[in-house]
């Protein structure tokens, strides 16, 4: 089944090349060529997911990640940035903005696709969670169905991605977690991606956590591990 996607880019050609793969995949596609059309549209529209563009003619993407991210409707919606700097891409996926991915430019539009599926798989609502349904660790509270989180009875706001990784560390808290098999079940795709997208990930959640941060240990040259209290 399809699903609403915004396409949020000012060159023209890329945007209808991008809207032109999505569409080939079943989904619908609307296009925003600035920021301030991007936001009034994902207020409107209520898309499944956003393709976002870092260099926009007015705001710019970062900004309207930005933007998205503090506010509770959206705070889960998932977005993919488009950049065209390398450099960029920490600040992208880290604690400031908070994209769940992104696609560097040039990028070929099958490649944004396999993201797009991969991101739209992984949000689909697992209607046959099993395990416990509510998960305490230390300071942390995870309510699962809820998909709600709190910190010594604080309430923190995660994206989608933050969510499912917390949760992964958390169901298996006690055994550490490489970062290949985090890629794999939280990002639902190969370990080609750069690695250091969990660790970025990894330390935006800490961030988020706050007094939580320490139920979450790093294991130096191997990965993470989530501690029980
Ligand atoms: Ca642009």
């Amino acid at each position: 089944m399809g699903s609403r996607i915004l396409v949020v880019e000012d060159e023209a050609d890329l945007a209808d090349l991008v809207a032109f793969n999505l569409r080939g995949e079943g989904h619908e596609v609307t296009v925003a060529l600035d920021g301030n059309t991007a936001l009034a549209e994902i207020q409107r529209g209520r898309p499944d997911l956003v393709v976002l563009d870092v260099m926009l003619p007015d705001i710019s993407g970062i900004e309207v990640c930005r933007r998205l991210r503090r506010k509770r409707e959206t705070v889960r919606l998932p977005v993919i940035m488009l950049t065209a700097r390398t450099d960029e891409v920490d600040r992208v996926v880290g604690f400031e903005v908070g994209a769940d991915d992104y696609v560097t430019k040039p990028f070929s539009p099958r490649e944004l696709v396999l993201r797009v599926e991969a991101i739209l798989r992984r949000t689909v609502p697992n209607a046959d969670v099993e395990g416990p349904q509510v998960i305490t660790l230390g300071a942390l509270l995870i309510d699962v169905p809820a998909h709600r989180v709190e910190v010594l009875g604080e309430e923190v706001l995660l994206t989608a991605l933050e969510f499912r990784l917390l949760l992964d560390l958390a169901t298996r808290a006690g055994r550490v977690q490489s970062r290949d098999a985090l890629l794999g079940r939280v990002w639902g795709y190969a370990p080609n991606v750069e690695t250091r997208t969990v660790d970025t990930h990894v330390k935006r959640l800490r961030e988020k956590l706050g007094d939580g941060a320490k139920q979450i240990e790093t294991v130096r040259g191997v990965g993470y591990r989530a501690l029980k209290s």
